[in-house]
């Protein structure tokens, strides 16, 4: 199983793969997935997460000649369901080129520290700094002039080069920001989050077809119309899920715990 990542993804994905898959693997050596975008913003992300993600495992493989990989991606931003709370989304994959075959994960969490700020004294630098677990988690200062970003240093993982760096940047003409450097190796909260993704992807693939054993059988879509608790009728509440399996086609619909919605998700009683 070749490793895909970089940023020291590999000290938590390795030793889970190796432990539950039973399966030797080895990172791709000399492999630059900078390339398909960064959190920096030097170079932009062409698309969502998932299919950026399956580029990068294709291409590693295809540069380290192996057909079996497995792969991660991030995303940070405010929690899809709970406004405001910034969250953490890591996709863990693995692919197998010579069964044709793709499994994902997906964990989103909250435990993150990602954020970002304008500075306009060292003050306030230290207090985000504080904030954000700096020193153990890295920082970003920018320096933008006129909506373009002039200079911009990442890694920052001391006090001193922390000041030294704002001080040069905040003589300039413009805005100084700090942002939480979100590269794994620059991270361990983030790495957790990783770690726990892994776990999951691990989880999916050990889950197995009843009737082929292929690997990843899982909840793949789900069946709307859930009764309402007072008329009966269908409302968007979720009924039950399926999983399907992508090798011979096995089908297993299991119904939700809850057999009524309650009448405030009804186009009827609560419209
Ligand atoms: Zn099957
Ligand atoms: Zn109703």
């Amino acid at each position: 199983m070749m490793v895909c990542t970089m940023h020291g993804k590999e000290r938590v994905m390795q030793p889970l793969i190796e432990k539950h898959l039973h399966l030797p693997s080895e990172l791709v050596a000399n492999f630059n997935t900078d390339a398909f975008g960064t959190f920096t913003g030097e170079i932009e992300r062409a698309h969502d997460p998932v299919t950026t993600l399956r580029m990068k495992i294709k291409k590693a493989l295809e540069h380290a000649g192996a057909t079996l990989g497995i792969g991660n991606e991030g995303s940070f931003g405010p929690h899809p369901q709970i406004p405001f709370v910034p969250a953490d989304q890591e996709i863990a994959m693995m692919i197998d080129l010579i069964n044709n075959l793709e499994i994902v994960a997906t964990v989103t969490s909250t435990n993150t520290n990602f954020a970002h700020a304008e500075i306009t004294s060292e003050e306030e630098l230290d207090s985000f700094a504080r904030q954000v677990h700096f020193p153990t988690h890295g920082l970003i200062l920018k320096q933008t002039n006129e909506g373009k970003v002039s200079y911009l240093e990442k890694g920052i993982a001391n006090w001193d080069r922390l000041h030294e760096v704002y001080n040069q940047f905040k003589r300039m003409e413009g805005t100084v920001a700090a942002e939480t450097d979100m590269r794994a190796h620059m991270n361990p909260t983030r790495m957790q989050v990783i770690s726990e993704a892994t776990e999951q992807l691990i989880k999916n693939i050990l889950s197995v077809c009843p009737s082929c054993h292929w690997p990843g059988f899982g909840p793949s879509e789900v069946t709307r119309g859930l009764p309402c608790g007072w008329c009966g009728a269908p409302t968007q509440r979720i009924r039950a899920v399926t999983s399907r399996c992508k090798h011979c086609d096995h089908e297993e619909e299991k119904a939700m715990n809850e057999t009524k919605a309650d009448p405030q998700y009804c186009d009827q009683c609560n419209p």
